[in-house]
């Protein structure tokens, strides 16, 4: 027997990374996930609860998850060969990083992303021994495309991710913006679109039929089912067909291939929960800049926050009073800022009141 030698066996990109950190323990009002605050509705659960009698537990589920991606497929008007399924979105980020790594040997493979964003396709990437390369955004949290095409243009990146809009800053990319990137890059540019239903815009889905270079993703854990595990790549089949050689064949339970699918043909009642949190989102940022802090404007269920400095004692207060928002470190451009989900009408008025309390007991305005 001997000790297990990591430092030779693990690639030192990997040695700098850190684990997911979940927060601990109980909280009132969860507003750190940017899930839904909403549970799906009655009829859909009473839906998979007949859908799920019956299940042959022991039986593997279908590998090719037809059944899921033909109602996904038919509700994201697209073919149903251009779409795969994943155990969440998280799941087909690693895959395509990994089908797209380019040839071992050669300089390594590069990917491009705005900053600050969803720290997946970094952390994916880094531990795939891509080099990652960073364009950070406006000082408003705008698209900076001068930079960013520039950057795609010299780098050459085998993947361009944009999370649209753009966790954890609600930024949005017009339709342009995102044709710019595309006929910029030779490689394969990603429009994320986990909070594609919060923007109010069209979905890029339908455009992966006519765009060589253009992959979608789209996940259910969003719009109130993140149990699940439930994602979507769409791209042209060319590239489906490569990473379906790397997927693992039965990557998503028969559970979630059952209710995911229920989910998908009952969307438009997810529609009435989504304008709910779009409506709350807009009201709940009034009130919070109305208190003196600065909210940067979002697409999302979820907005990002500076409050002058003091952003991790709100956060501790916050927390105090079993309410849990989402503490950012010093990101690039706002330094250390809070993520705030969106959640019910009371959710809300509790963070609002507990906000105004901070600031009479910290006895100064937000602005510190
Ligand atoms: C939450 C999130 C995901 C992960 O989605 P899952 O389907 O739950 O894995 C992907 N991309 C972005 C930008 C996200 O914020």
């Amino acid at each position: 027997m001997s000790n297990l030698d990591l430092s030779r066996l693990l690639p030192k990109d990997l040695v700098k990374l850190s684990a997911y950190n979940p927060p601990d323990g109980d909280c009132r009002v969860r507003l750190d996930a940017n899930e839904s605050p909403y549970p799906p509705d009655p009829l859909i659960l009473e839906e998979i609860r007949r859908a799920l009698e019956g299940m042959p537990l022991n039986r593997y589920p279908d590998p090719a998850s037809r059944g899921l991606r033909s109602a996904f497929a038919h509700r994201f008007n697209c073919p149903v060969e251009k779409v795969m399924a994943g155990n969440g979105s998280d799941e087909l980020i690693g895959l395509l990083i990994w089908t797209l790594r380019g040839n071992q040997g050669k300089a390594p493979p590069v990917v491009v992303v705005p900053t600050p964003t969803f720290a997946m396709y970094s952390v994916a990437a880094l531990a795939a021994g891509f080099t990652v390369h960073e364009v950070p955004l406006g000082p408003e949290l705008e698209p900076d495309m001068e930079v960013m095409l520039r950057v795609v243009r010299e780098k050459k990146p085998n993947i361009v991710f944009l999370s649209n809009p753009n966790n954890p800053t609600g930024t949005f990319y017009s339709k342009e913006q995102v044709n710019a990137l595309l006929d910029a890059s030779s490689g394969l540019v990603v429009v994320d679109e986990a909070y594609g239903d919060f923007s109010g815009e069209a979905s890029w889905v339908p455009e992966v039929a006519s765009v060589g270079n253009l992959a979608v993703l789209r996940t259910l854990s969003k719009v109130g089912a993140a149990a699940l595990r439930c994602g979507f790549l769409i791209t042209g089949s060319d590239l489906l067909q490569e990473v379906n050689k790397v997927r693992f064949p039965f990557n998503l339970s028969r559970y979630t291939q059952i209710a995911g699918e229920v989910f998908l043909r009952n969307y438009e009642l997810v529609h009435a929960q989504v304008a709910a949190i779009v409506k709350e989102r807009d009201r709940l940022a009034m009130k919070l800049e109305k208190l003196g802090f600065k909210v940067f404007p979002s697409r999302g269920n979820f907005f990002l926050m500076n409050c002058g400095g003091r952003e991790e004692a709100l956060w501790c207060f916050l927390q105090d009073g079993g309410i849990v928002v989402k503490f950012l470190s010093r990101l690039p451009v706002t330094g250390d800022a809070l993520r705030i989900t969106v959640g019910t009408p009371e959710e809300n008025d509790h963070l609002i009141g507990r906000s105004r309390d901070f600031l009479s007991e910290g006895g100064t305005d937000a602005k510190g």
